[in-house]
């Protein structure tokens, strides 16, 4: 359906749940206990009534989703809904080794990997988990169970783990693996965010034989990344820029919260509770209908929006 200002909404991200096995320092998150998550059940009828508004593409998230034990159960449910064209996963990766099959059976076609350090010592710090060996099993496991496209998505802190770019964007030379670098936004307490954002053009600078590739994305499947790519390389690398470079007027995403609310903008207070609606379809229906207008134009990060909205809660 079409938003307040044009935009055709028909991107649905679902945060299945608040609760991480990690706790990433630039995330904001502690793990947290989390009691009112969506059933498989009522997230499946949520998403039956964001697909009667238009949504046909969906992508589970979190907290890491793979920390909900009926995640299959999730992805199967919504896989079935008329409409629903495209399921995808965001997931850090820890679990993915025992889930990728079974995700691919429940009808997960795409992963993004979250992977900011290629280092184990790094890793740890970053993650305050030892794990960087089963993230790297979960992506071969990704590719032998033929979950296609597999991207990695980094996020680099200057004087953190600005020195892995080089061996990330390896991985896009050596398998056809996507890496793409996300700025860093301001959620966290990490400190004066303008100092710590990596921007494109200082990566670009760093790796001058980076072209810009053709640009992928339909508008089915509207892509945020700007992709690159080396000679020779199987994957591109690809640049999310939420901060230097808005694109807000491009945006047709919106956010289900693990509890029910709908979130209209990443950088946005704005939530609407589907919950008092669950057994209700067409009352449903019009909440969701009106969530979809309440889709502000732009996001507010560079007003000082930030460290209490962890990307842990919101679904990255
Ligand atoms: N647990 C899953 C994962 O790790 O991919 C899904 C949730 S996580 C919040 C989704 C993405 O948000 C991750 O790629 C993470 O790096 C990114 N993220 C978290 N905090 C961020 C921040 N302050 N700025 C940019 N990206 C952030």
């Amino acid at each position: 359906m079409i938003d307040s200002y044009g935009r055709e909404i028909n991107y649905l991200r679902v945060s299945v749940t608040k609760r991480c096995n990690l706790s990433c320092t630039y995330c904001g998150a502690q793990s947290e206990k989390e009691n009112n998550e969506l059933t498989a059940e009522e997230t499946e009828k949520i998403v039956r009534a964001f697909a009667l508004c238009g949504i046909n593409k969906v992508r589970l998230t979190g907290g890491e989703p793979l920390v909900r034990r009926d995640i299959c159960d999730i992805a199967e449910r919504i896989s079935r809904i008329d409409g629903i064209r495209k399921l995808a996963l965001t997931t850090n990766g820890i679990r993915l080794k025992e889930y990728a099959g079974s995700l691919k059976k429940a009808g997960v076609t795409a992963v993004n990997i979250s992977l900011d350090t290629t280092d184990r010592e790094r890793f740890r710090s970053i993650t305050g988990y030892d794990g960087l060996h089963k993230v790297y099993e979960g992506i071969d496991e990704c590719e032998r169970v033929g979950l296609s496209p597999i991207r990695i998505n980094a996020v680099l802190i200057r004087g953190q783990n600005d020195g892995d770019a080089e061996s990330l964007i390896s991985i896009a030379r050596d398998r056809k693996i996507d890496v793409r670098f996300i700025e860093l936004m301001p959620f966290s307490n990490e400190g004066d965010n303008a100092k710590l954002v990596i921007k494109s053009d200082e990566i670009l600078e760093k790796f001058p034989f980076l072209k810009p590739a053709a640009q992928k994305g339909t508008p089915f499947e509207k892509s945020v990344a700007r992709y690159y790519e080396g000679e020779g390389f199987k994957g591109r690398i690809g640049f999310i820029t939420p901060i230097s470079d808005k694109f807000c007027s491009e945006c047709n995403r919106i956010r289900l919260l693990s509890d029910g609310k709908v979130k209209v903008c990443l950088g946005s207070d704005e939530v609407i509770d589907l919950k008092p609606y669950l057994d209700d379809e067409s009352e449903l229906e019009k909440a969701v209908k009106k969530a979809i207008l309440k889709k502000p134009m732009e996001h507010k990060f560079s007003c000082g929006y930030g460290a209490s909205h962890g990307l842990n809660k919101i679904g990255g």
